[in-house]
């Protein structure tokens, strides 16, 4: 058995989306000389992370609607490494994606740690076209799974089909294939994401149960 870790690590000065200041983690230690506490003030779209409906949605559900089974379970790591800007369906259709798949994307931003302002994303149609495959899950290597488009159509139409959204994966040691996946998200209760630890398992199947 083989792990991989494909979770971003948490610290300050670590990659943040559009480099905004105000979403740098701030962690303070806290010690009087012999018990030591660190304190954490972060955005819960802080490095790897799930996405819940309300964070595109006003109405919609919060983090503890998604059910920890969908997030335990085998997963497709795809290599869309040859993207460029955007990932479309013309490029998802070259692979073989199953209802009730939960696919990893692969792409150019796993090779830097600092974010990208041209990040490659997940284009519209892409998401159309995972939505109506019935996929349960996608991940991505980016801060988010679309450049902030106008309306966040990617994000709608994901949210909208139930198919969950993990975004800040760390893909680069890890090739094209099939995972067995145990995403933990933080047990945060009404938020609009969860920060998560994300492990990759080769050697390890399901048993019936
Ligand atoms: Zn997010």
């Amino acid at each position: 058995m083989k792990i991989y870790d494909v979770t971003g690590s948490i610290f300050e000065g670590m990659a943040v989306y559009k480099n905004k200041p105000e979403k740098q983690p701030k962690l303070k230690t806290v010690t009087n000389g012999y018990v030591t506490e660190s304190r954490i003030d972060m955005d819960v779209h802080t490095g790897t992370h799930i996405d819940a409906p309300l964070h595109m949605m006003t109405d919609g559900d919060t983090f503890e609607s998604i059910p920890l089974d969908s997030l335990v379970g085998m997963c497709t790591v795809l290599d869309l490494t040859g993207v460029h800007d955007r990932i479309t369906k013309e490029d998802l259709e070259r692979f073989a994606i199953r209802k009730g798949d939960f696919v990893l994307l692969k792409t150019r931003n796993s090779d830097v740690d600092e974010f990208r302002f041209d990040f490659v994303f997940l284009a519209q149609d892409g998401a159309e076209y995972l939505a109506q495959l019935g996929v349960r899950g996608i991940g991505i290597d980016a801060l988010g799974i679309e450049r902030d488009q106008p309306g966040h159509p990617t994000h709608h139409i994901l949210f909208q089909h139930g198919v969950i959204v993990m975004e800040g994966l760390r893909l680069k040691e890890v090739e094209a294939g099939e995972y067995f996946m145990v995403a933990a998200p933080l047990k945060i209760v009404g938020t609009d994401a969860a920060p998560a630890r994300v492990l990759l398992f080769t050697g390890l199947a399901p048993t019936a149960s």
